[in-house]
């Protein structure tokens, strides 16, 4: 069955978590695109999924439940997908509430910062004007505003001159952890995959050792193919999920139209080395 699955996104964001769109207007956008299974990932919040299944129930696109849980793994932040869960298990719930509990302490503590190091003032309003879900202020709100006021040309350049390790605006703060995230998306029954390993500063030994705790977990698979991976990338990732054995996913990460580098649905196909991790729930 799964070989009648062609163009698969299991990787994107909605008005609901930070991106721009809101999910029935990317659900319509997938279908364009030619999508035939998808998934609404949005950080840490699943209340986008019952707009996102209508929508996808409507267009005939195929739909899975998502989520990205922000996790913090040896004082690094990493990022976990969970696919194909039962949205309404509370564990996962008061899980993902616990984790955005933190974001608006953190939202004044970055306003704050930018304020005292580069002299930019109101801030925190500034970016509360570009969240969608109150719960849900992230440093892309905060990126939007600094480009709007022209502190920067482009919502990357907010990344690079603020809102990063060592730069103005950059808070850390403690997530989930690794053990917590994989236990809430297996708790309710659903995939735990590692969102585009290729970004993580770690070490290959931490890297290892990464892998290593996610699997032992229950970790089942990672993302491949994906917007926040380079070419070279897609073809390590996919060796070092065989060597681990873990499925491979492939999602763009889309998160706005005029900042995308990859579009919805928009990537290479997955390569045969490794089973996709769509295996776990459509079975070959
Ligand atoms: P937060 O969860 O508030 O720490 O925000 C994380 C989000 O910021 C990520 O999910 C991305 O959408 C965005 N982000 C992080 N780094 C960059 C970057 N270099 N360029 C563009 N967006 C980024
Ligand atoms: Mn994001
Ligand atoms: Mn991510
Ligand atoms: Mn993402």
């Amino acid at each position: 069955m799964s070989a009648t699955v062609q163009n698969v996104d299991l990787h994107c964001h909605s008005t609901v978590s930070d991106g721009v769109l809101t999910p029935s207007e990317i659900a319509a956008r997938a279908k364009a695109n030619g999508v035939d299974l998808w998934a609404l990932t949005d950080h840490d919040e699943v209340s986008g999924i019952p707009q996102a299944r209508a929508a996808a129930q409507d267009l005939g696109l195929g739909y899975v439940t998502g989520v990205e849980i922000s996790v913090t793994w040896a004082g690094k932040t990493i990022h976990i997908v969970g696919l194909n869960f039962d949205e309404k298990n509370q564990g996962l719930i008061d899980g993902l509430a616990k984790t955005r509990s933190g974001r608006e302490r953190r939202a004044q503590d970055m306003a704050a910062d930018l304020l005292n190091k580069a002299g930019l003032p109101n801030t925190y309003h500034g970016a509360l004007k570009y969240v969608g879900n109150p719960d849900l202020i992230s440093r892309s709100h905060f990126a939007r505003y600094l480009v709007e006021i022209g502190a920067c040309a482009s919502v990357s350049d907010a990344f690079r001159h603020f809102l990063t390790e060592g730069k103005p605006g950059y808070v850390p703060h403690r997530w989930a952890t690794l053990q917590e995230a994989v236990g809430w998306i297996r708790g309710a029954g659903g995939v735990a995959v590692v969102a585009h390993p290729g970004r993580y500063d770690l070490t290959p030994l931490a890297l290892d050792a990464f892998f290593l705790e996610f699997k032992a977990l229950g970790g089942l698979a990672i993302e491949t193919v994906t917007g926040s991976h380079s070419l070279d990338q897609y073809e390590k990732f996919t060796k070092i999920a065989y060597q681990y054995g873990f499925l491979a996913s492939r999602g763009s990460d889309f998160h706005s139209p005029q900042d995308a580098e990859v579009d919805i649905g928009c990537l290479s196909a997955l390569p045969q080395l490794v089973r996709p991790v769509w295996d776990a729930w459509i079975p070959a």
